[in-house]
């Protein structure tokens, strides 16, 4: 007999976990996520967040607080460059300005804010949304049978073991996890290449701006290779080192030798000031490594973030993929938890999002390579390719998407996808009762379809369907209803005709594009069922 009856067990509850924990409330699902550690991250950690992640917060609710909580921490729209030392000579430029140029495909920026503050912001829109988060608390053993979970749970400071029983579970438990190596899961890639160290430190950093709005600075020089990072009013920061000494043959076990003393020394060497005091707060070691699990999904339970791709922080994918993960298996479990897809639509999250973390994983590998590390080769390279088509312009090929075989590449500009099966349904600015609102926020919970102007056919088959069926599906079609598309936008951003539809996933991916001007009940009936894993949907 379990003391605790869930729906899903989540196995970790930092950045990723409590995503999941989050979006699954959303979804109207009321997980357990259990957290060894006593409260939410203490370190800063990711801090560059994508657009897509100020998306799926949009859709939950929290974007604004987000973005008004990551003003008081940094100054936005910091640049990415590279310098010798950061008194001394600037060597690169990656990112002049992180929003510059990318407004227009999206309602959302990007910004710069912790996880040590952010964190309490997803907790406690998870609490609002009825997660029952766990903190000093070790998920201990976890088996599945036929049927369901059934994990022992252990408080680190009463000792308390509890039975939970879940019908599914999701591994959020980072780059080491225990449940992966539990499962047999093995990982691929290129592994560990560097034992590195963020080291957090006080200092008077101002005045060695001079100014200078940076988000990332990579500092290269004869003595270190690694990345700045500083907060608002700049008296702290991090750096994080990835290799010492001789740059073309440098040591990578950083850690190994990173005392108090020595740490100083490389945080005074990359301010290239040697008059600043600096004090150190902790030294973190972590692993720089690029590797992917073989497998997102065993049985009932899946692996999302860390624990199922590890890759260096250089682009700042990692929590943002993880988050991503979350996005695309809460939908999916809510659905077969409702009774409202078939549980073979589970098996798409592993179709769908590996070789998006694979992608990622390799797109972070080669700007570690080309930005930190240029002694590890170019050989087997991928190229850099636009960080906005990593962030907002990935793809899915999954049973769920009615796609043809040859459409769509995996990864494209978000200004190219054009509502193409598969891909994020792109933004576009409408107005509804006097109110500009975006595309985006259509999306985000239901099913949608989105139906041109003169699409009045397929929408009575639409509404035909929708009176059949026990799961909610929205209908919007733009140009009646009261929602505007004033600059006539719609049909290029989505590839559609003035009589055509389209079926938004509630993760806001296009699940199916009508190729014909008219369309009974059955055809709506049979992009549902498959986007859904149902046999039949009505009968
Ligand atoms: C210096 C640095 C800078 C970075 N910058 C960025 C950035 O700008 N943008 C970005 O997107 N990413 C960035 N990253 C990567 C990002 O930090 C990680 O991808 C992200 O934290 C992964 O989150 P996670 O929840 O998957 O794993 P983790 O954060 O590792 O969390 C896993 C959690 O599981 C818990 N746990 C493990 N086992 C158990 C168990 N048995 N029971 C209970 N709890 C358990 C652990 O205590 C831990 O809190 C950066 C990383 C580093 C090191």
């Amino acid at each position: 007999m379990a003391d605790l009856d869930v729906p899903v067990l989540v196995v970790g509850g930092s950045l990723v976990g409590m995503s999941t924990a989050l979006l699954l409330g959303h979804h109207g699902v009321r997980a357990l996520a259990v957290e060894h550690h006593r409260g939410t991250a203490i370190h800063p950690r990711a801090a560059q967040i994508t657009q897509r992640t100020m998306e799926i917060l949009r859709a939950v609710g929290i974007e604004s607080i987000v973005r008004e909580k990551s003003g008081e921490q940094f100054v936005q729209d910091g640049a990415v460059v590279a310098v010798e030392t950061l008194a001394g000579r600037e060597l690169g430029s990656f990112i002049a300005n992180l929003n510059d140029g990318i407004r227009d495909v999206s309602p959302c920026e990007r910004v710069f804010i912790s996880q040590s503050l952010l964190e309490p912001l997803l907790k406690s829109r998870a609490e609002e949304l009825g997660a029952d988060l766990r903190f000093a608390t070790d998920v201990v053993s976890c088996e599945q049978d036929g049927s369901g979970i059934t994990a022992q749970i252990e408080h680190r400071d009463t000792g308390k073991v509890e039975t939970v029983r879940a019908a599914y579970a999701v591994a959020a438990d980072g780059a080491h996890s225990r449940m992966r190596d539990r499962l047999g899961i093995a990982t691929r890639g290129r592994g560990v290449f560097s034992r590195s160290v963020t080291i957090y430190f006080r200092a008077d950093i101002g005045p060695l701006l001079r100014g200078r709005n940076y988000s990332v600075i990579y500092v290269n020089n004869r003595t270190l290779r690694g990345f700045f990072r500083f907060e608002k009013p700049f008296e702290r920061g991090f750096l994080a080192v990835n290799a010492i000494g001789d740059p073309e043959n440098p040591v990578t076990d950083v850690a190994a030798s990173a005392t108090e003393a020595q740490c100083v020394e490389w945080v005074r060497t990359a301010l290239g000031a040697d008059d600043v005091p600096i004090t150190i707060e902790s030294v973190m070691p972590w692993n720089a490594e690029a590797a992917s699990a073989e497998r997102y999904q065993d049985g009932r339970l899946f692996l999302a973030g860390d624990a199922a791709h590890v890759m260096p922080p250089n682009g700042g994918f990692g929590g943002n993929t993880g988050v991503q993960d979350a996005q695309n298996l809460a939908w999916k479990l809510a659905l077969v938890l409702q009774g409202q897809a078939e549980p073979e639509l589970l098996a798409t999250y592993d179709a769908e999002r590996r070789p998006v973390g694979e992608f990622t994983t390799e797109q972070a590998y080669s700007r570690y390579v080309t930005r930190t590390a240029p002694y590890l080769g170019t050989a087997g390279l991928q190229p850099v390719a636009p960080d906005l088509n990593i962030e907002l312009g990935y793809g899915y090929s999954s049973s769920a998407v009615c796609r043809d075989a040859d459409e769509s590449p995996l990864h494209d500009s978000p200004r190219e996808t054009k509502g193409r099966p598969g891909t994020r349904a792109p933004h576009l600015w409408l107005r509804r009762d006097g109110e500009r609102i975006s595309t985006l926020d259509l999306f985000g919970r239901n099913f949608v379809f989105l139906a041109a102007p003169d699409a009045g056919t397929w929408c009575d088959s639409v509404r035909a369907v929708s009176r059949q069926l026990a799961m909610p599906v929205d209908l919007h079609r733009v140009g009646a209803d009261g929602l505007h598309d004033p600059e006539h936008a719609l049909l290029d951003a989505y590839g559609l005709t003035s009589t055509g539809i389209l079926l938004v996933r509630p993760d806001g991916f296009v699940a199916w594009r009508s190729k014909t001007p008219t369309g009974s009940p059955s055809a709506v009936a049979a992009a549902l069922a498959q986007a859904t894993a149902r046999h039949t949907l009505v009968s």
